[in-house]
């Protein structure tokens, strides 16, 4: 069996950065505001609203739920009230958007200033930079993670599985910035077994349980698993990645579902959302 990574751990230690360099902020008069906007309703967004929420309290800092009507114009009008707004230093809008909503659109209209989960083109865009200030919360979480491990990657192959805006790409270029080398793999990928067999770092974020298979993982290979499934097993629901259980016997590191990365990425909000406001 391999090492478990404790995303709850891992987490511990963010709150702990963010509650000094909040309250560094607050020494100079500054606070953090953060306004999740929730236009659309559902039971998964509810529960990571929920998990905002206890963060907040664990850190004690601002947090707030502003409802408004599920269509872009309302979703829009709140946006540019929000930017306006001096003393909301961080949004984040909770999907699903409303039907009449385009993704692209609701990211870029989030102020660049203000956007807590780095998915503003032009946060995105400086993940080219050395050190960005702030990295997509579950991309980072991610490399938090693999910097648990102790392990130095540099050198290292390390395949990345799923190539989203918000993960598998942020992913990709953070590991690129350790020097690993680094193949990113998708649905169209033609022999993805082969890349995650010759990899010593694979990050799965698709969205398919069970995907990534034990004759898939180099032994003591490190598996991050962003992957998050509610499937039925033995009657009741629960929640797994998208590696087999059984992976945890060959890799050297693994992360759990649930308890691994999932934890480090409402930490990592919390990190950006301080980041932000210190440079408001
Ligand atoms: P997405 O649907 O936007 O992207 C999925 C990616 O997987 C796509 O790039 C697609 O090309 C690829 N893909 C699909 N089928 C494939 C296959 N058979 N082989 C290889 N690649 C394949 O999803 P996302 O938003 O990136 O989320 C991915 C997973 O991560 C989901 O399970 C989601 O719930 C989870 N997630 C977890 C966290 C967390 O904090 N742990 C945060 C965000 C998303």
């Amino acid at each position: 069996m391999g090492n478990l990574i404790r995303g709850a751990v891992i987490a511990a230690a963010v709150e702990d950065e963010v509650r000094r360099r909040a309250a560094l902020l607050a020494a100079r008069g500054r606070i953090v505001r953060l306004v999740a906007v929730r236009a659309n309703q559902d039971a998964a967004s509810d529960l990571y609203l929920k998990r905002q929420q206890d963060a907040a309290l664990r850190l004690g800092l601002d947090y707030r739920v502003k409802d408004v009507r599920p269509d872009r114009a309302s979703l829009l009008s709140a946006l540019r009230e929000l930017e306006a707004d001096v003393l909301t230093t961080g949004i984040i809008v909770q999907t699903p958007l409303p039907p009449d909503c385009d993704v692209d659109e609701i990211q870029r209209a989030i102020p660049a200033a203000k956007d807590v989960e780095g998915l503003h083109p032009a946060n995105l865009g400086r993940l080219l930079d050395r050190d960005p200030p702030i990295v997509p919360c579950t991309a980072g979480a991610v490399m938090e993670c693999l910097r648990a491990t102790g392990l130095d990657v540099s050198g290292a192959e390390a395949t990345v599985v799923g190539r989203s805006r918000i993960v598998g790409r942020p992913a990709a270029l953070l590991l690129v910035e350790k020097n690993a080398t680094v193949t990113l793999c998708h649905s169209r990928t033609k022999d993805l077994i082969a890349a995650t067999r010759r990899a010593d770092v694979v990050v799965m974020a698709v969205g398919r349980p069970g995907l990534l298979r034990p004759e898939h993982v180099k032994p003591g290979a490190i598996v991050l698993d962003v992957g998050i499934n509610r499937v039925i097993k033995d009657g009741k629901t629960v929640t797994v990645g998208d590696a087999d259980p059984a992976v945890a016997e060959i890799a050297g590191h693994f992360t759990p579902t649930p308890g691994g990365v999932g934890p480090v990425t409402v930490a990592l909000l919390w990190r950006n959302a301080v980041a932000l406001a210190e440079t408001s």
